[in-house]
C-alpha cells in the first residue's frame, strides 16, 4: 500500500455507531466471593512455585518479604479485589499468563528469580516490545518512532524470526509486535506466531488500522494471545486530530470489537496529556472503556521524544496526583468494581524503580536494535547480532535516566 506523507490539516469526524460496533463477547470483571476463591487458588500456586524454586524455608521467607515490601510501596499493602475473566481464563495483570497456561509457572519462577535469585537462566524477560515495520499511515502527536516512520524497511520476515528465536533463547514470556503499524505485516506476524507460539504469548499493539475481522481471525487462529488498541480520547474528533488521521477512531473502536469477538485478551492504551489529566476526563474515558467491554486500560504519560521532542509535554506533579488517585480508585474502590483494571507503568516505576532497561522489559526498535524502552532512545546493540546477550547486559548495567533502578 502507499503511505500518504502529507500531514493532515483539518480533520472532520466520521459518525460512530457504538451499538453497531459493540462486541457481544466482552470481558467480564470478577469480584466478591468468586474473585476470592480464584485468588486462594492462585496463592496456592504461588506457594507451590516458590517451594519448587527455593526448596528451603529461608528462601521462601526471603522472597515473601520482598513481595510484601513491593506491595507496601506500590499500594500501601492493599490487594486487588477484582480480576478479568476472558473465556474462562483469569487475569489480574495484562502480561501474566493465565494460570491455565503452560507459561504461568515458568513466568512466576522468572519473576521470583528477579526478586531473590534461585537459578540461572529461565524466563529472563517478562515483556519485549518488538517493532516489525517502519511504515504507518497515521501521524500521531506523541509518536516515539516519528523520525524513523515511513523510511526504508531494515527488518525483513527472516529477521523477525531470528529476533524471536534470540528472545526465546533467554525466555521472553510476552512478545508484543509494534512498529510503525504492525498490522501492515499481518501475514508475516501470523506466520511467526504459528511457528513460535509454544514458548511465548504474542500480542499486537495497534492503532486499529487494518485490524479487520478477517485479519483478527487469522491472527487468533495462528495463536496470537492479546491485542492492545490505542485510543486517545473518547471524543472521535479529538482522537482523530491527535492521531492525525480521519477515521482512526472508528478503526480503533472496530479493532476492539474484532479483538473481543475473537477471544483475544484486549486492552486499550491511551496517552494522557496535560489537557486530559483531570478527573472528569478520566472518568468519561473509563466509562467508554467499560462500555466497550475491555478488561484493561493502560495510561501512558507523554514524553519529550519522537514527534514530541523538544516540547514541554511532561506531566506536572499536579497531573500525576490526579492520575494516581484515579488509579487507586479504579483498582480498589467498590464503586468501580465493574470498570476495567488500570495499568499505569509510570506510577509503579516511580514507586518501585525502572522495570525496563532489559530488567523485566525491553524495546526493540525498527532497526532491530535493543533499547531500554520505547521512550529512551539510547541504542544498546542489535538483537540480530550474536552478542545480543552482552548488549542486554550493557543496557541492564547502564539503567534508566528517568527512574531509579528497580528495587530488588
Ligand atoms: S504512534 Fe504508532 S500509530 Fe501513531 S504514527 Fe507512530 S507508529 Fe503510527
Amino acid at each position: 500500500m502507499s503511505i500518504d506523507p502529507t500531514p493532515a490539516k483539518v480533520i472532520q469526524p466520521l459518525d460512530v455507531d457504538y451499538d453497531a460496533i459493540r462486541s457481544s463477547n466482552p470481558h467480564r470483571m470478577v469480584h466478591g466471593v468468586e474473585a476470592r476463591l480464584i485468588r486462594l487458588r492462585q496463592q496456592a500456586i504461588n506457594l507451590w512455585t516458590a517451594l519448587q524454586a527455593y526448596r528451603t524455608s529461608s528462601g521462601i521467607r526471603a522472597v515473601m518479604a520482598k513481595l510484601k515490601e513491593h506491595r507496601a510501596l506500590a499500594s500501601g499493602g492493599k490487594r486487588v479485589k477484582k480480576l478479568v475473566s476472558v473465556e474462562g481464563r483469569s487475569h489480574w495483570r495484562l502480561f501474566i499468563p493465565a494460570n491455565t497456561s503452560h507459561l504461568h509457572v515458568p513466568f512466576l519462577k522468572g519473576e521470583l528469580n528477579r526478586l531473590v535469585p534461585h537459578s540461572k537462566g529461565g524466563h529472563e524477560l517478562a515483556v519485549v516490545f518488538l517493532s516489525v515495520t517502519k511504515k504507518c499511515p497515521l501521524k500521531c502527536e506523541h509518536c516515539f518512532e516519528w523520525h524513523n516512520l515511513n523510511q526504508k524497511e531494515v527488518i525483513g520476515p527472516e529477521d523477525i524470526n531470528r529476533m524471536i528465536e534470540n528472545l526465546q533463547s533467554i525466555g521472553a514470556t510476552n512478545i508484543a509486535f509494534t512498529g510503525g503499524e504492525p498490522m501492515l505485516r499481518v501475514r508475516e506476524m501470523a506466520e511467526s506466531i504459528r511457528r513460535y507460539k509454544s514458548k511465548s504469548q504474542f500480542w499486537i499493539l495497534t492503532s486499529g488500522f487494518n485490524f479487520t475481522a478477517t485479519n483478527a481471525a487469522e491472527l487468533r487462529s495462528a495463536g496470537a494471545h492479546g491485542v492492545v488498541v490505542s485510543i486517545d480520547h473518547y471524543d472521535p474528533l479529538a482522537h482523530d486530530q491527535f492521531r492525525g488521521s480521519r477515521g482512526s477512531f472508528r478503526d480503533a473502536i472496530n479493532a476492539v470489537k474484532h479483538a473481543l469477538d475473537k477471544g483475544f485478551l484486549t486492552a486499550i492504551s491511551t496517552c494522557v496529556t496535560r489537557d486530559n489529566a483531570n478527573r472528569e476526563y478520566i472518568d468519561e474515558f473509563m466509562n467508554m472503556a467499560r462500555s466497550l467491554g475491555v478488561g484493561f486500560v493502560q495510561w501512558i504519560e507523554p514524553k519529550a521524544v519522537g514527534h514530541y521532542a523538544m516540547q514541554d509535554v511532561i506531566l506536572k506533579p499536579e497531573h500525576q496526583v490526579v492520575l494516581e488517585e484515579a488509579l487507586l480508585d479504579y483498582t480498589y474502590a467498590e464503586a468501580f468494581k465493574n470498570h476495567p483494571l488500570v495499568i499505569y507503568h509510570e506510577y509503579y516505576q516511580r514507586k518501585l524503580g525502572c522495570f525496563a532497561s532489559g530488567n523485566k522489559m525491553v524495546y526493540v526498535d525498527t532497526d532491530g536494535d535493543l533499547m531500554s524502552c520505547p521512550f529512551c532512545h539510547r541504542k544498546g546493540g542489535s538483537l540480530l547480532s550474536d552478542d545480543f546477550r552482552q548488549s542486554l547486559e550493557n543496557l541492564r548495567s547502564t539503567g534508566c535516566s528517568d527512574y531509579a533502578p528497580v528495587i530488588g
